[in-house]
């Protein structure tokens, strides 16, 4: 992986290098973000968004966003809002084109009336499961529907008869006339029109016959001049009815239907179903829970638009499925924030330290850098005192070999600050707690830094318990505790690897001051503990709530076990 994968191009690229090259489509380059409005974006669909948008820009040409709104049942304008917030927010721009596939309803119904008269689409009466027995499998052919030679006069009735409600819901469908012993299950006569007496939210009760997907995208997109129809693999079948409903009629253009492989990512679920089914369980918060895969989620955890992109960039488009590892994400915004996250420091569960030579009444300003990847940042004061937080797993009264952090007799830096070193330390008598730990500090060593060439193998975050802000942080794992949790032949659903330990809350941890002052939205690196972000919805300035986007390294967790630490 490295960057770069961005000049190097893709197949899709290749394809659309020489359709302009050989001015087909007049060396125009038209590409389309289709989602049905039936759940939120995920990480999947950013990568789609990412192509789509990503080849219209490279080749000069536009990319439209269209919802793809033909299921009135499990659509909502919930749906559409935060479609269009977050494809805005990856950055993307659809300009002038947004569109709905309900807009078209009117043309595709006579487009329909077209394919009837010529022949070509016929209205079957058989019930759904006659349907399916009719269809045959993939080792036996289907047989014909009893209604597929009805005369023309005849489905041309009774089709508009299914427009103006006079049957109720299943009672018929509209079929296209293909081939019931072709080898693809598409072109087995697929429905084209259904009826579902539901109204739309947008077309509101105007119709109660609804177009099939097969039928809407490809003229969908013949009607907005698409040329490049770019999907996901699954609907590789699906292309020739894509080409034989474009080659029945007489459409403005038949763009080109392109399929590539869909992302998968270890550890969670893709499926807008599955996500819809834990927000409506309240297995999360909601569809922007920090821990979904949703790209509300992402945002609220503290991803940048930039590492998303950055990410759909560097996992390349494929023509094979493959399942890519989510610390490979992690990777992507763990290096943005590197560059762009002020510094800070935060204890998460404080520990007492007393700095016994330190003057009582003494409180100093010490310097330190907002981000040593960026001097631009610039630096801030940070508040010292006799007596400080460290982080508990700090100290240890019996070390292992190796630990270089605090122990009785050990000298460690403060990061900022001083060298300390550990004169003793208190315990709770009962609980074998320790309650608070001693140290004298060397004034000369001020800013962390020996003048004698004194080097210290540990240095430690700390805040200073005469001046500090507390706030709520939220560490996050995984969503799911397995790499694969979409199911498996023992039986198990996806709901059973659900991790109990997801999201452990931290009340009241102790915040360097300044972050008081943290507006919702702002990124920040914790000294040691990673990246967070205040959270847009929950965190209020003086009341801050953080959430963790991500671990400084993914090793950490490897490290402590081993014993072998280099800090
Ligand atoms: P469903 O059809 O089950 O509701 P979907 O995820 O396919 O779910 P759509 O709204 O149809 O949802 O998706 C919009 C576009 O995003 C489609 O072109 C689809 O191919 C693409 N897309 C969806 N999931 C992924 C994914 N995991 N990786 C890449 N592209 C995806
Ligand atoms: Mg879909």
């Amino acid at each position: 992986m490295g960057n770069e994968s961005e000049s190097l191009s893709n197949f899709i690229e290749d394809i659309i290098g020489n359709d302009i090259r050989n001015n087909k489509n007049g060396g125009n380059v038209v590409t389309r973000f289709p989602p049905e409005p039936n759940g939120y974006l995920h990480i999947g669909h950013a990568k789609s968004i990412c192509l789509n948008f990503g080849l219209a820009k490279k080749f000069n040409g536009r990319c439209h966003l269209r919802f793809d709104d033909t299921n009135p049942v499990k659509e909502d304008i919930e749906y559409i809002h935060s479609i269009q917030e977050d494809v805005t927010w990856l950055g993307f721009d659809w300009g002038e084109h947004l569109h709905y596939a309900s807009d078209y309803f009117e043309k595709l119904y006579q487009y329909a009336l077209e394919l009837i008269k010529s022949g070509k689409a016929y209205v079957c009466s058989l019930n759904a499961d006659d349907i399916r027995k009719y269809r045959g499998t993939l080792t036996e052919p289907g047989r014909d529907s009893p209604y597929r030679n009805r005369s023309v006069e005849e489905n041309q009735e009774l089709f508009v008869n299914m427009k103006n409600g006079t049957f109720s819901d299943g009672e018929h469908v509209l079929r296209a006339k293909i081939d019931m012993s072709s080898g693809n299950l598409n072109l087995r006569d697929p429905a084209l029109y259904r009826i579902r007496k539901t109204s739309h939210h947008r077309t509101g009760d105007a119709w109660c016959i609804y177009p099939m997907y097969d039928f809407t995208h490809c003229l969908s997109d013949s009607i907005e001049e698409i040329t490049h129809s770019i999907c996901t693999l699954e609907f590789e079948n699906n292309r020739p009815l894509y080409d034989w409903v474009l080659n029945e009629l007489n459409t403005p253009c038949h763009p080109q239907q392109i399929e590539f492989a869909r992302l998968s990512l270890t550890h969670t679920i893709m499926s807008k179903r599955k996500l819809l089914q834990l927000v409506q369980e309240g297995r999360v918060s909601g569809w922007d829970d920090p821990r979904m895969p949703t790209i509300s989620g992402l945002r609220r955890r503290g991803y940048t638009p930039e590492s998303i992109r950055d990410f759909c960039d560097r996992i390349g488009v494929a023509r094979s499925d493959s399942v890519v590892e989510h610390a490979a994400l992690e990777s992507c915004i763990r290096e943005d924030l590197n560059k762009r996250a002020m510094r800070a420091m935060a204890v998460l569960n404080p520990l007492k330290v007393i700095i016994e030579n330190y003057p009582r009444d003494l409180t100093e300003e010490l310097d330190a850098v907002n981000n040593p990847e960026d001097p631009e940042m610039g630096s801030r004061k940070i508040l010292f005192s006799r007596e400080i937080f460290i982080e508990e797993e700090d100290f240890m009264e019996n070390p292992p070999k190796k630990f270089f952090r605090l122990f009785p007799g050990q000298e460690v830096r403060l990061k900022h600050a001083y060298y300390v070193t550990c004169t003793g330390f208190r315990k709770d008598e009962k609980t074998g707690k320790v309650t608070e730990v001693h140290c004298t500090y060397d004034p000369a060593t001020k800013g962390g830094w020996s003048q004698d060439g004194r080097k210290v193998k540990g240095t430690l975050h700390w805040v200073s318990a005469s001046h500090f802000t507390s706030g709520d942080v939220r560490l996050y794992d995984h969503l799911f505790s397995v790499p694969n949790p979409e199911g498996d032949s023992s039986g198990k659903v996806f709901t059973d690897f659900i991790n109990p330990d997801s999201l452990m809350v931290i009340k009241d941890a102790v915040l360097e001051k300044g972050l008081a002052g943290a507006a919702p939205g702002d990124r920040y690196q914790f000294e040691r503990q990673g990246y967070f972000c205040a959270d847009i919805k929950d965190s209020v300035p003086g009341k801050p709530v953080f959430n963790r986007t991500v671990q400084l390294r993914d090793s950490w967790a490897k490290i402590m076990k081993s014993g072998k630490e280099n800090e």
